[in-house]
C-alpha cells in the first residue's frame, strides 16, 4: 500500500495544530526548551555568548522536573530508556578532565512549572488566532500578518548567511579555482 502522508486540503488549509505535550517546558525531550526564549526570564544569560548574542549549546542543558527527565522502563524491570535524572538528582557522567561531571543543570521546580504553564497558554492563544486567521482568509478578508510570523520572515531573509560556514566556503573556493586550472 502507498504511503498517504497528505492531510486534506480542508484540514490542511484551516486546522492550526500547536505541538502536544504533557510538558511544554521540555515538549516531552525531559531537557527544557529555549527557543522562545523564555528561560532567559530566569536566567538572563543563559546560552548567550560573551557578546551577549543568543547561541544554543553555550551553557549546560537545563534538566526539566517531569516524567520525561526519568529512565522508563518496561514491564519486565529493563530500562528501555536512560533519564537525565535519577532519584538523587541529575546524572553525571566522566568528566574529559578526570572525574565526575554532570549532564546538565536544572531551574527549580517552581520555574520550571512556571515555563510550562506560560508556554501551554500561548500556544492555547496561538492557536485560536492561527484557525481564526485562517477562517478569515477561506472567507475572502484581508488579514495582517501576526508579528511572530513577519519576525520568522525578517529571520528568514538572512537564512543564506545563516548557512554559509566559512570552512565551506574555502572548500568551494579550491573547488572553484581547481576547475579553472583544469580548464
Ligand atoms: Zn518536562
Amino acid at each position: 500500500m502507498a504511503l498517504y502522508h497528505k492531510r486534506s486540503a480542508f484540514d490542511r488549509d484551516l486546522t492550526f495544530y500547536s505541538p502536544s505535550a504533557n510538558c511544554y517546558a521540555c515538549y516531552d525531550s525531559g531537557i527544557v526548551s529555549n527557543s522562545d526564549g523564555l528561560v532567559n526570564n530566569y536566567l538572563p544569560d543563559y546560552d548567550k555568548n560573551n557578546k551577549g548574542n543568543r547561541q544554543g549549546g553555550c551553557d549546560l542543558a537545563l534538566i526539566c522536573h517531569c516524567q520525561a527527565a526519568y529512565s522508563t522502563s518496561s514491564p519486565d524491570g529493563s530500562e528501555t530508556k536512560i533519564g537525565y535524572r535519577a532519584g538523587h538528582g541529575i546524572n553525571a557522567t566522566d568528566s574529559p578532565t578526570g572525574g565526575l561531571q554532570s549532564i546538565g543543570a536544572e531551574l527549580d521546580k517552581e520555574k520550571t512549572r512556571e515555563i510550562h504553564s506560560i508556554r501551554k497558554e500561548n500556544w492555547k492563544k496561538t492557536t485560536e488566532e492561527m484557525n481564526q486567521i485562517r477562517v478569515d482568509i477561506a472567507k475572502g478578508k484581508k488579514v495582517s500578518t501576526p508579528w511572530y510570523i513577519a519576525e520568522v520572515k525578517e529571520q528568514l531573509k538572512t537564512l543564506p548567511d545563516l548557512f554559509s560556514f566559512p570552512s565551506e566556503k574555502k572548500g568551494e573556493e579550491a573547488l572553484t579555482s581547481m576547475s579553472k586550472k583544469d580548464a
